[in-house]
């Protein structure tokens, strides 16, 4: 199976920054379903090709189960054509690129770039149409080659594989995320296991352009493989309030999937960054004041069940813990690494029951609608916000303020006037890497107020660490109260 990119953009051989793969290379990864190989074709100043080459194997698959191996488990398609497998490597092998993280050409990765994607076979049993309505609507130029099923025998008509050419101006990681989710919605016989993860998984990938696809219903449905209490799931969960779709209209949309069930089978678990506080080193207690001012905050204002939305590798969740007052805690991360970390700083498998019970871990994104976050009475976002797009602070804003709802919300971010003083951070980039944007006290302010005001919340705002006159302190916290918590105080 082949996967390749292609750019014109200038230096061309700049992709290979953005891939993490130097083109002069022929590199070998070896995965847990064969081996995937990248190799650039051609690597010219004018254009340059990566290459993707999956080499499923399909022998070495089946064997290990233990179980009775039919002959179509050696001898099937998944050698040749682009399915599922084809996600798990780029997610393995391009994962930084597929996160939109390359600090040798920070700039390549915000900007839209001419790019040519093509599968070389690609299965697609509805059809043509299908493969456009999934590609279209994301402003892809496609162009489709379906193959005779036998180029001797015309007669037996088409097969259902496709060489598939995508073209467009796109960030990489928009391109390589698109292919990631929709690869395995064109092919029916996704291989790995559907569950919980899967609809985070989808939700994370999908931000930004799932929710206002067209054809998002039959996307996750396909993607989640006809498991229906998963669709509704991750349907209820997926906010398209840039499109002004209702909820009630999803609901709807959810009611008629069919109630298929599919087989289960083997895990694959992505692992995502694990993040670290870079450029604040020379301010050792930096980090450990924002953790130690939310917890005051949520103490003060009698929260008892407490949420840590971004929790990381668990700092402040190992500090709540220790804060009797706090009843019940719940972190949630979109990386699946930090988590790991988290659970072994918190040495969870050895905390005693009652003490164990305290506490929840949970993998899911701050820019879906998440149950789990519901009836909770304070909320801590640290040094978060500013590694989400700008684009998702609306639905972020939404899932925590609207949904969770919670009666105090404390948010901490950077203030970026305070950068001057890094001697070594150089003007116009952040203190780390995987930051969208940092804002000033004036921006941040302005962003906090008017969510307050949406969702009937008051904000006021402390600053946290060494305060200099001119440019203020180097981070910045917001603190929510629900109006109605603050009646209900006075009265
Ligand atoms: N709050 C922690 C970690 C801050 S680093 C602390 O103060 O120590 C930012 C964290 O936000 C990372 O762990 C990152 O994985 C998480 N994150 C980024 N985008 C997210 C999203 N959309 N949903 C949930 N977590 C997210």
């Amino acid at each position: 199976m082949l996967l390749t990119i292609s750019t014109t953009h200038q230096p061309a051989t700049d992709l290979g920054y953005l891939l993490h793969k130097n083109p002069t290379h022929l590199q070998t990864f070896s995965l847990n379903f064969g081996r995937a190989h990248v190799f650039y074709p051609e690597a010219t100043v004018e254009r340059c090709t990566a290459a993707l080459l999956l080499d499923v194997d399909t022998i070495q698959m089946v064997r290990g189960k233990g179980k009775a191996i039919s002959l179509d488990q050696y001898v099937n398609d998944r050698p040749y054509v682009a399915s599922s497998f084809l996600s798990v490597a780029m997610a393995e092998v391009f994962s930084s690129a597929l996160n939109g993280r390359c600090a040798q050409r920070p700039t390549l990765v915000t900007t839209a770039l001419p790019l040519q994607a093509q599968l070389a076979a690609i299965p697609c049993r509805k059809g043509e149409d299908w493969l456009r309505r999934l590609f279209e609507p994301l402003g892809y130029h496609v162009e489709v080659v379906q193959h005779a099923l036998d180029e001797k025998h015309p007669e037996w008509g088409q097969s259902p594989y496709f060489t598939v050419t995508l073209s467009a101006e796109r960030r990489l990681s928009e391109l390589l995320t698109h292919l990631y989710v929709l690869i395995p919605v064109l092919d029916n016989s996704k291989h790995y296991w559907i569950g919980d993860d899967e609809v985070d998984k989808l939700l994370r990938r999908g931000q930004g352009w799932l929710e206002k696809h067209p054809e998002r219903v039959q996307i996750a449905f396909a993607y989640l493989h006809h498991k229906r209490t998963l669709v509704n799931d991750a349907l209820e969960r997926l906010i398209a309030e840039e499109v002004g779709v209702e909820e009630a209209e999803v609901e709807a949309e959810a009611e008629v999937l069919p109630t298929t069930e599919v087989e289960e089978s083997t895990e694959t678990v992505e692992i995502g960054a694990v993040p670290e506080i870079a450029m604040e080193k020379k301010l050792p207690n930096l980090h450990e004041q924002r953790l130690q001012a939310a917890l005051e905050v949520l103490k003060e204002h009698g929260a008892k069940r407490v949420l840590d939305l971004g929790c990381g590798e668990g700092r402040l969740l190992k500090m709540l813990l220790q804060e009797k007052s706090f009843e019940h805690i719940l972190g949630l991360d979109v990386s699946y690494k930090a988590l790991e970390i988290a659970q072994k700083r918190l040495h969870l498998d050895r905390l005693p029951p009652r003490q164990r019970e305290r506490i929840t871990l949970i993998h899911g994104a701050l820019t879906y609608r998440d149950k789990r976050l519901e009836g909770y009475d304070g909320a801590a976002v640290v040094e978060v916000i500013e590694h989400l797009d700008q684009s998702r602070l609306s639905a972020f804003a939404r899932v925590l303020f609207e949904f969770a709802h919670p009666e105090t919300v404390v948010i901490t971010t950077p203030n970026a006037e305070y950068n001057v003083k890094y001697e070594t951070l150089h003007a116009g980039t952040f203190r780390h890497q995987d930051h969208r944007f940092e804002w000033t006290r004036e921006q941040f302010q302005s962003w906090a107020q008017q969510i307050a005001r949406q969702f009937g919340y008051t904000v006021s705002f402390v600053p946290i660490g060494p305060e200099d006159a001119g440019v203020g302190a180097p981070s910045q916290m917001g603190i929510f109260a629900r109006s109605s918590a603050i009646k209900e105080e006075n009265a």
